[in-house]
This record gives structure tokens, C-alpha cells and sequence, in this order.
């Protein structure tokens, strides 16, 4: 079939409706979930109790709770059909790992038996030896442990129990992404704790919260096939801008197309039954790109919730006829795909930290808070920068859509106003609440709750959003837990900074609200300085400015990674428990070779389609109008007439040799890279071979103008962005 067919096709694909349950969604709300209301119904009242103390309190779990448990687990399980069961990971690799096992086993009777207890639950032991380590495994002593992680729920996925896991090596390394999250979270927890005792003895756990956005396209499912850019990489990697993008703004909050509407609710059903809060859904700026939302949860059950979501996406798109596209840049040309982090921490008390408090005492604590935060941003700006970095990613840092490549903070116009101020009046000032328009309270004032939502710069990667500081520089089909882990450990190592300070300053004899503010008030006069913004991010006066202030600058994916051993870092994840510096070299180890690895697998496809799609096509035009020159001179006897035929083929001759030489330069240029012994020259080498990707994609796209439409062997943009 050739792409026109393929096009008509998708267009009259007919809609399948949505398979939506009867009754409430409350009713069958987190039915496939393991959840508290489940615990209580399938545990004995000691066995529960026990659990709650270890997902609640932390304590460990004991052998004869984990049978309890898994006896609970698996009477719940084959109510549901369960058949198999599998410890559910995260490696350093994109999305989730599931290594299924049989629940049968020999009942010593000649047949079988379901069988599952506490040692299948508690910890497993997966022949992961192909999974990306930076060295910490060598193949030979391949043991990696996956061992369940109570605190997030286990859940059914068609016939098969999902146990949420760690996975570590034998010598107790984390090989993935959460187990140095459950770290930071406890690190964070650890030491904002104190800093709340000051102004609430019975704190005594502190949470942080994650509300991811996640943005995604949408494509129709045989176009996607006859591209092979976006089955192999995810993105395209040619094809001409559409005439009509997203210049008129008209996709963005408009009216959800009806194939697209019955896929959200489909997911929306599939997130419900597993317990994912999904509350917000939308189209997005570029034609076809949308994002859902869930209601914000603790920060390793939000992640996990984001990677489960994430599967189930490609999963329902496909009875809808779509595939979703979770790359950063799909499309060159309009917007791409980021996963907004709205990030906060809040007291065991059901306090918001980041957010105004009740009272002077309560907006003092917000305050601290808020400030430490930005203190953190600012320190560890770089370090924060190389948390989202990577190969994907790098099509939208410092291109002008969110994020720039520098990490700032926008605080808007009041808190940036409240810190001005702090810093004039004396410490002892309440920051009272603000009262109703015009009537003024005190020196230093916030509102009760930020209701301004016009407030906002869209161009900030760090922004605060009212009781929440939003990171948006966090890509698409990123495991969110890279940037989290980062941030919680930076600002935990800030507040352990800080308590520290303010500990000797009271004992000195201050009062705690004086001793507060005047660690404070050194810290606000520098990060007003350097690290809160409120300008347009990505203009290029930002970019001096930024530099003059100290900011890293820096574009060059696998430098950023360098961030991670340097002694600032090194210090930071170290002192907080998060990393050991044998983990950060290794996990940079990973990062470059994944870096690699995808700027390779691009730069094969990108030469392979220009030499076996696009010349091929190219040639074949020049030759139908070679043909017709030719018999133009043969009835006319010359070519007066070709003016157009032979302006034509000039250009299809140039571009087609233009492709052709920087097809082979940059085969040539990647046998070179292969040779690079350190596998950071590699990247580098192999950064230079991204850098060169639109040279090569210029003159095709430049022949997807030239050459007749019913030759183009590839869906163009305007049919892969428009079809829904
Ligand atoms: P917007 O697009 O205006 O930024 P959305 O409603 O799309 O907002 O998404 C906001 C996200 O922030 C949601 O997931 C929401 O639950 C989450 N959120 C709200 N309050 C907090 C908070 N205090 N901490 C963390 N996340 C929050
Ligand atoms: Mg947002």
C-alpha cells in the first residue's frame, strides 16, 4: 500500500467507543489495587496492623507478616483471575521491567496448586544481567534483587500480580531509579523534620508530593508504520513543517476530537481501576498533543503511578487505532512534550510547607521553606539541569520552549515582593496575612492562598505556582524520579545546612522566630540575586545575565552529566544517604552509553531512510521528467519548453547528491566515534553527530517540496498531525 492509501484509510477509520462501567467511579474506584480497604478485608487484624506499621512507620517486614500478607494477596488475586505474578521494576532503562512466574506449582499429589507466599512477595531474584549497571555487575556476577516495596500498593494487570520492587545488585547498589528516590524522600523527610519542630513539636514525618503533567502526541497507527523514524526512534527525523501548525493557537484547550475523547476515557477507566487519580485532560499547543493529569499523591506512589500510566497509555492507544508518541520532540516545529513536576513538601499534620501559612508563625514556616527551596535550586542549579538532561530531552533544552538550558526560579510578583521586603524590616516582623484589598495589615504580608493564576511565566523551568513549585523541565518519557530524587536530596542537604545555623544562633540566645529570619535573611539577598527570575527565559540577554550571575550555561548534554561526580555533588548525594560516589560514576557510565546508543540508532536510521526512501523517490521523479524531456525534444526538437522539467531536476540533482554526501559523512563520522576507547569522548563525539543531524535533514526536506506528492514514500506532517 502506498502512503496515499495509507492516508485515505486512516481517515475513515471508524471510532471505537469507550468501554466504560456502569455505576460510580467511586464504586470501582481502585478495584485492581491492593489498597488499605483490601488489606483490611483479606488480612487477619495482626498481620494488618503489622503492615501498616512497616508502610506507615518504616519498620521492616518480618517473614511471618510477609506470608500473612501474601496469603491475604493471593485470595484477593484469584478473585480477579490472577494466574501469574511478577516483581514489577524500575532499571535505568526507559519504562518498566515484569519477569512473569506462574503461580502453579507442584502439589505432591501428582497435579498443581497455586501457590504464593511471603518469600515470592518479599524479594526475588531476576537473571537481570542485560540490564544497564555502568559496571556495577559485571555479566559474570550478573545477581540483581528485586525486594518489594511496601509503601507503594501491588496492583493486577490483566492475569498478572505487579509487585512493586527495588532492584539492586549483590553488593547492595541501587541498579535502578527507585531505590535512591525511597532514599532522597527519607533524606528530605530526615531533615525537615527538625526544622518543623520549631514551630510544631509533634511533626514528626515529613512528605513530599509530586503532581505530575504528562504531555503526549497521538498518531494514527498505520501511518506510524510506514514511518520508520517513529518506530525506531520515537520521532521523526525528516519531514517538511506543515503549512498550518500551531500558529493560530487553535488546538490548545480546544475541543477534544472524538476518536481521541474515547481513548481518554478508556485510559482514564484503566487508571481508575488501578487507583491512579486521573483529573485533568486536554489538548496541548501542537496539533495532536495532548496531556492528562492526575491529583498530586506522595512522590514514589506518584511515580509509580506515572510509569504504570505511562505503559497503559500505549496499550489503550492501539484499540483506539493510535500509538502515543511519549518522545520530547516528535515533530520538528511546534512544541514538544515535557512532564511538568509540581513538587511540595507537607507535615504529617497536613501542613503544606510551600504553602501560606494560617498565621504569622505558619507563614514564617512557609517562608523558611520557600526559601530553602530556592537556596537548594540555586546551589545545585547545574546538578538539577543534568537530573532531566538526556538524548531526548536535548531537542527542547535552550530552544526556545520550556525548559531553557539554565535552571531559575520564578517566584512571581508577591513572594518576590515579601522577600524584598524581609530583607528591609526587622527580624522580629510577623508576616501577617493579607487583608482584603487596600487594607493593609502589616510590614511584611501574603495572602492566604494564591488565587492569581495569570502570575505565571511559562518560560521558567522552576516556578513557583502558589503551594507548589512546578519543574518543568522534566521530559516526557522520563522516569520522573531522576529529577525528584535530585531536588528532594538537594534541599534536604540545604536544610540540614540551615538547622544547623539556626540551632547556633538559638543557642546563642535568640529567640526562634529571630534566630529564623536572621539565617534567612543572608540567604534571600542571594538568591534574589542569582537564582530567582522573572524575566523571559529564553531571550538571549537572559542567557549574559544568567552567566554573569553564575549560572550554568551549559548545552552540551554529556558535559552536564559531569555534574553528577563533581565534589559539590559528590558531597550532597553522599551526606544524604542518596548515592555512594561508586553509583553516581556508574550511573554517569549508563547515561553516556544510553546517550550513544540513541544518537546511533538515530543517525543509522537517518542514513539508511535518506539512502533507501528519499533518493530512491527523489531519482524516480527526476526520472519521469527526464523522460518527458526527452520527448519534449523529440516532438519539438528542443527544450524551450522545459524551462520548469529542467529547473526542477537541477534542484532534485543537488539536494539528492547534498543528502548523499552527508549520508556518508556521517557514517564515516560515527565508524570514527565507535573507535573512542572512553565512552565520555564517545558521547562527546557522538553529541557532534546529533549536531549534525539537520544538515543532513535540510535538503529532504527540502526535496519533500520538489517532489511530486503521490511520490513521497513517507506520511508528511500535515497528515500525521491532522488525522484523528
Ligand atoms: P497547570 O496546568 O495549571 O499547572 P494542572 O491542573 O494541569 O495545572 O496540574 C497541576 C498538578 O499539580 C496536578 O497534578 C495537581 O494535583 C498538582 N498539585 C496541586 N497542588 C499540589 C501540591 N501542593 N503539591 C504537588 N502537586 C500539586
Ligand atoms: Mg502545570
Amino acid at each position: 500500500m502506498d502512503r496515499i492509501d495509507l492516508v485515505k484509510e486512516s481517515f475513515v477509520r471508524k471510532d471505537v467507543p469507550a468501554d466504560i462501567p456502569a455505576g460510580k467511579i467511586s464504586d470501582w474506584y481502585g478495584e485492581l489495587v491492593f489498597d488499605r480497604a483490601k488489606m483490611r478485608k483479606y488480612l487477619d487484624s495482626d498481620c494488618y496492623l503489622a503492615l501498616l506499621s512497616c508502610t506507615e512507620g518504616g519498620k521492616p517486614l518480618d517473614r511471618k507478616t510477609a506470608d500473612g500478607v501474601a496469603k491475604g494477596m493471593k485470595a484477593w488475586a484469584m478473585e480477579h483471575g490472577v494466574t501469574h505474578v511478577t516483581h514489577w521494576f524500575q532499571p535505568l532503562t526507559e519504562g518498566t521491567a515484569e519477569k512473569h512466574d506462574s503461580l502453579i506449582d507442584y502439589d505432591g499429589k501428582g497435579g498443581v496448586i497455586e501457590n504464593f507466599d511471603g518469600s515470592m512477595l518479599a524479594q526475588r531474584e531476576p537473571d537481570a544481567s542485560s540490564f544497564p549497571s555502568g559496571g556495577l555487575r559485571a555479566t559474570f556476577e550478573a545477581r540483581g534483587y528485586t525486594a518489594w516495596d511496601p509503601t507503594s500498593p501491588v496492583f493486577i494487570l490483566d492475569d498478572t500480580l505487579c509487585i512493586p520492587t527495588v532492584f539492586i545488585s549483590y553488593t547492595g547498589e541501587a541498579l535502578d531509579y527507585k531505590t535512591p528516590l525511597k532514599k532522597a524522600l527519607k533524606a528530605v523527610s530526615d531533615a525537615a523534620v527538625p526544622i518543623c519542630k520549631l514551630f510544631d513539636p509533634t511533626v514528626s514525618k515529613v512528605y513530599s508530593y509530586l503532581g505530575w503533567e504528562q504531555e503526549y502526541f497521538l498518531v494514527d497507527e498505520a501511518l506510524y508504520a510506514a514511518r520508520p523514524d517513529l518506530m525506531i526512534t520515537g520521532r521523526t527525523l525528516f519531514g517538511h513543517n506543515s503549512s498550518k501548525n500551531q500558529q493560530l493557537d487553535d488546538h490548545y484547550f480546544g475541543a477534544i476530537p472524538t476518536r481521541v475523547a474515547a481513548f481518554m476515557r478508556d485510559l482514564e477507566v484503566a487508571g481508575y481501576r488501578l487507583g491512579i487519580p486521573l483529573k485533568t485532560r486536554h489538548n496541548e499547543v501542537a496539533p495532536n498533543q495532548f496531556e492528562l493529569a492526575p491529583i498530586y499523591a506522595e512522590t514514589n506512589l506518584a511515580n509509580d503511578q506515572n510509569q504504570l500510566l505511562m505503559n497503559l497509555m500505549g496499550r489503550i492507544a492501539r484499540k483506539h487505532g493510535f500509538v502515543v508518541l511519549l518522545h520530547e520532540k516528535p515533530f520538528d516545529g511546534v512544541n514538544g512534550s515535557g512532564k511538568h513536576n509540581n513538587w511540595s513538601l507537607g507535615t504529617d499534620k497536613g501542613v503544606s510547607l510551600l504553602a501560606p501559612g494560617k498565621d504569622a508563625k505558619g507563614n514564617l514556616q512557609f517562608v523558611t521553606f520557600f526559601v530553602n527551596v530556592l537556596a537548594a535550586v540555586q546551589k545545585h542549579n547545574a546538578l538539577l539541569k543534568a537530573s532531566i538532561a538526556s538524548a531526548t530531552n536535548a531537542h527542547r533544552l535552550g530552544a526556545n520552549e520550556a525548559p531553557p538550558a539554565i535552571v531559575s526560579a520564578f517566584l512571581g510578583r508577591t513572594m518576590t515582593e515579601v522577600l524584598h521586603k524581609l530583607l528591609e524590616v526587622p527580624s522580629d516582623t510577623p508576616i501577617e496575612i493579607a487583608g482584603k484589598k487596600g487594607k493593609s495589615v502589616g510590614l511584611v504580608e501574603i495572602p492566604e492562598i494564591f488565587l492569581d493564576n495569570t502570575d505565571r511565566n511559562r518560560t521558567s523551568p522552576f516556578a513557583f505556582t502558589g503551594n507548589r513549585f512546578e519543574f518543568r523541565a522534566v521530559g516526557s518519557c522520563a522516569n520522573c524520579a531522576g529529577a525528584m530524587t535530585t531536588l528532594n536530596a538537594a534541599v534536604a542537604e540545604q536544610l540540614i545546612a540551615f538547622r544547623s545555623l539556626v540551632e547556633k544562633e538559638i543557642a546563642g540566645g535568640k529567640p526562634v522566630n529571630i534566630a529564623i529570619m536572621d539565617c534567612l535573611k543572608p540567604i534571600i539577598k542571594s538568591i534574589l540575586g542569582v537564582v530567582c527570575f522573572e524575566g523571559n527565559g529564553y531571550s538571549e540577554e537572559w542567557q549574559k545575565e544568567a552567566k554573569r550571575r553564575g549560572l550554568d550555561v551549559e548545552t552540551n548534554v554529556p558535559k552536564m552529566f559531569c555534574e553528577f561526580t563533581k565534589p559539590e555533588a559528590v558531597k550532597m548525594f553522599t551526606k544524604t544517604g542518596v548515592y555512594s560516589e561508586i553509583e553516581l560514576k556508574a550511573r554517569n557510565e549508563v547515561k553516556w552509553e544510553t546517550y550513544i546508543k540513541k544518537v546511533q540508532i538515530e543517525a543509522r536510521v537517518m542514513s539508511r531512510m535518506a539512502l533507501n526512501h528519499i533518493v530512491p523517490a527523489a531519482l524516480d521523479y527526476k526520472g519521469k521528467l527526464l523522460k518527458e524531456i526527452g520527448l519534449a525534444k523529440d516532438i519539438y526538437g528542443n527544450l524551450d519548453s522545459c524551462t520548469t522539467e529542467l529547473g526542477i531536476i537541477d534542484e532534485i540533482s543537488k539536494c539528492v547528491e547534498d543528502v548523499r554526501v552527508k549520508a556518508l559523512a556521517m557514517k564515516e563520522a560515527r565508524e570514527k566515534a565507535d573507535k573512542i576507547e572512553d565512552i565520555y569522548e564517545r558521547a562527546l563525539a557522538y553529541r557532534d553527530i546529533a549536531e549534525s543531524f539537520p544538515g543532513l535533514r535540510h535538503p529532504i526536506d527540502r526535496l519533500e517540496e520538489v517532489v511530486d506528492n503521490k511520490l513521497w514514500p513517507l506520511p508528511k506532517y500535515r497528515e500525521l498531525m491532522f488525522i484523528n
